[in-house]
Parts: C-alpha cells; sequence; structure tokens
C-alpha cells in the first residue's frame, strides 16, 4: 500500500516513517482505527514501508522485490490474522482453525478494496450468519510461524485485523510475545473497538489513532479513484457520515454478490422460462430469511440504479461486467413497471417475514417479474 493511496492521515503517515527512517519502530503498535476507517491500509503502508529496499522520503518505491510482494498481499514474511469462522468448504475443528486457510479470499477480497468492513469480509468467506473470531488454532500456527526464521531473513510482521476479535488464549498468546519480544518481529494490531481489548494488552502496544475523515476527504478520495464528478462525490461522502468504508462501498457496490443472481433472475424473467424460474426460486428459498431479504434489499438497489440510469439518463460510472449488464437492462426499467418491481418485492420481504413457504412467495414473484419486464420491453419499444 502506498502512502498516497490513503486519503488523509498525514499526522499518523508521518509519524510511521519517521519511526521505520530512524529504525525505532516499535516490535507492538496497535491502530486504533475510526470505524469504517482506513486502519488496515495504514497497516499494510507500514509494513510495506518498512519492508521497502528504495523508501522514497516517506512513501514506498513500489517497485523492488519487496513492494510487488506486498502489494499483492503474498509477501512470506507478512502473516495476517484474522476473525474466521468455518464455511461450507473449511470444516475443521475450532481448535485447527486459522487465517492461512482463507488466504486466498483474503489476496481476493483486500487487493480489490482494502477498505473493507468486518461485515464484508464475513461475505467474502461466506460466514455472514455467524460471527468470526481469533482463537486457539490461531495461536497454534503463530507458535509454529514464530519458531521459524523469516524467509527472507528480514523483519516480519504479524498483522492482527480486528484484533479485539481475539479470545483470551489468543490473547495471553500475545502478551507472552510481547513480554518476550522475538528480534525483527513487529506486531500490528488493528482494530476499530479498542476498548474491547484486554487492557494488559493496551498496556504493552504502542498506540497510534487515527482521525475521523472530514467530508471533503471522503470526496476527494471518491473523485479519484472512482472518477466522480464532485457533486456526486460530496452526496456519498455526505450519506457516509465520515464512514469511508461504506462510502467506497456505495461508490463501487463492485463487490455485490447478489448481481449476478439478479441478472439470472432477469434474463429467465425476460425469456418467460418459467421451468428455470421454478428452478431459481427453489435455490433462493433454501437460503436463510436473512439473507433472502439481503437478496431483496440488493435488488431493490440495482433497479433503483436501473431506473436512474435508463429512464432518467443519470450516469453512475461502473465498469467490467457489471457495466455491461446495467447498460443492457436498464433501458427495461422504466416508468412503466419500476414501481410494480419494487412492490413485488416488497410483498415477498412482507410474507417471508410472515413465514409465508418462500418457495411459493419466489415462485410468484418471479410469474410477476415476467409480465414486468415485458412491461418494460413494450414501454422502451414504444418510446
Ligand atoms: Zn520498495
Amino acid at each position: 500500500m502506498r502512502r498516497s493511496e490513503i486519503p488523509g492521515q498525514e499526522e499518523l503517515k508521518a509519524v510511521i516513517s519517521r519511526l521505520i527512517d530512524d529504525e525505532r519502530v516499535p516490535h507492538a503498535l496497535l491502530f486504533q482505527g475510526v470505524e469504517g476507517g482506513a486502519s488496515l491500509p495504514l497497516a499494510l503502508y507500514l509494513t510495506q514501508y518498512l519492508m521497502c529496499d528504495n523508501r522514497q522520503h516517506g512513501d514506498v518505491c513500489g517497485e523492488c522485490s519487496s513492494c510487488l510482494k506486498n502489494q499483492t498481499l503474498t509477501h512470506p514474511d507478512v502473516h495476517v490474522v484474522l476473525p474466521i469462522n468455518t464455511n461450507k468448504e473449511v470444516k475443521v475443528k475450532t481448535k485447527d482453525l486459522h487465517s492461512d486457510l482463507y488466504s486466498e479470499d483474503w489476496r481476493d477480497t483486500i487487493t480489490k478494496n482494502p477498505y473493507l468492513s468486518l461485515q464484508q469480509w464475513y461475505t467474502a468467506i461466506a460466514i455472514e450468519k455467524k460471527q468470526g473470531f481469533i482463537g486457539a488454532g490461531e495461536s497454534k500456527e503463530l507458535r509454529s510461524k514464530l519458531a521459524l526464521r523469516s524467509y527472507e531473513g528480514k523483519s516480519r510482521v504479524f498483522i492482527i485485523w480486528h484484533a479485539d476479535r481475539m479470545n483470551q488464549e489468543f490473547g495471553n498468546k500475545m502478551l507472552k510475545n510481547f513480554e518476550e519480544p522475538n528480534p525483527n518481529t513487529v506486531f500490528i494490531l488493528v482494530s476499530e473497538s479498542p476498548s474491547k481489548l484486554l487492557p494488559t494488552i493496551i498496556s504493552r502496544v504502542q498506540r497510534f489513532q487515527e482521525e475521523y475523515y472530514s467530508d471533503a476527504e471522503i470526496a476527494g478520495f471518491l473523485m479519484e479513484r472512482f472518477e466522480l464528478d464532485k457533486n456526486e462525490a460530496m452526496n456519498l461522502a455526505f450519506r457516509a457520515e465520515g464512514n469511508l468504508q461504506a462510502a467506497v462501498k456505495e461508490a463501487s457496490d463492485a463487490g455485490d454478490p447478489w448481481l449476478e443472481v439478479f441478472r439470472d433472475w432477469m434474463r429467465m424473467s425476460y425469456r418467460r422460462d418459467l421451468h428455470e424460474l421454478y428452478g431459481w426460486s427453489e435455490k433462493m428459498s433454501a437460503n436463510t430469511r436473512e439473507t433472502q431479504r439481503v437478496f431483496i434489499d440488493s435488488a431493490l438497489k440495482v433497479l433503483d440504479r436501473c431506473f436512474r440510469m435508463g429512464w432518467l439518463d443519470i450516469h453512475i460510472p461502473m465498469e467490467g461486467e457489471e457495466a455491461d449488464f446495467y447498460k443492457n437492462f436498464s433501458p427495461f426499467i422504466n416508468a412503466s413497471n419500476v414501481k410494480g418491481f419494487m412492490d413485488i418485492l416488497e410483498e415477498a420481504a412482507f410474507h417471508i417475514d410472515r413465514y409465508v413457504s418462500p418457495r411459493i412467495v419466489w415462485y410468484d414473484t418471479s410469474i410477476k417479474s415476467v409480465r414486468l419486464v415485458h412491461q418494460g420491453k413494450k414501454a422502451t419499444a414504444s418510446s
């Protein structure tokens, strides 16, 4: 992570680079992040700057072999400890659960967006119905890693993301490491709720406080990263109420896992394929009620976007498959059917909340959606 990629926090960034330049990096430090802030990117910047072979006055070079590995989150001497749980693919006993089992998900998710909320992380690894935690399996893993030398013979870094999710056992392990520090090993604890950490841990780490983001800082960042115009960026920033992660999510929305489900649903509706729609309804109804509600919320947002883009002719920046979908589909959402779509989805939510059989709810909603898609198509053709 380059220093220049992180908005604001100038004072904190200067402190970090000075500590590293002066070789005074503490062996245990805590980034006390503000909610939805940049504490993880700051930890990644510190790590990369510490390891960079060609530092550039406070920023990383971005080109040396350490930088290349850090930028792709593949540096063998950088370890991350994350709140996790078991999912459909990772089925191990709690005592064997450790973050490396999710290292690919971590790389994929964070290289796309380091401004990730804990909830988005849970969604990325499909544990959103559970709580993530840092536990016994992680202690074991940490012990065996510490017993080895660093791969490249230089510094090594352990980043404990959302450190307040650690259990007692891992906490004790941390304490022991803080008391008997390993040479050239830096522990970076990152937490948006540091008050939940054990006081004994807090007392042994050097603390760095992230500053709150102003609307202007968030807007500036969105304009640069998503090429938004000033008005739109200010609107998003204002709605995010200082939460940078929420603003980034809103601006990108690329990570919406439901877009594909929605797209398939609309394609089947367009083809009037009742057989496929039946299968789709079965699949949707196998989700928990909460998950079905998440899909409905997401679908409502997509419809709103389509309507604004197609009918109201408002430009929303996006790229790739997502852009293709909106370009192709938004003409079908217009004044003739947008209200109808919102109604059937809200009705579905209403029935699902009241324990009506979700299979019936979704099949019924699908049949209505066939009618609505074609109503929209007709309106576009005749306009
Ligand atoms: Zn470098």
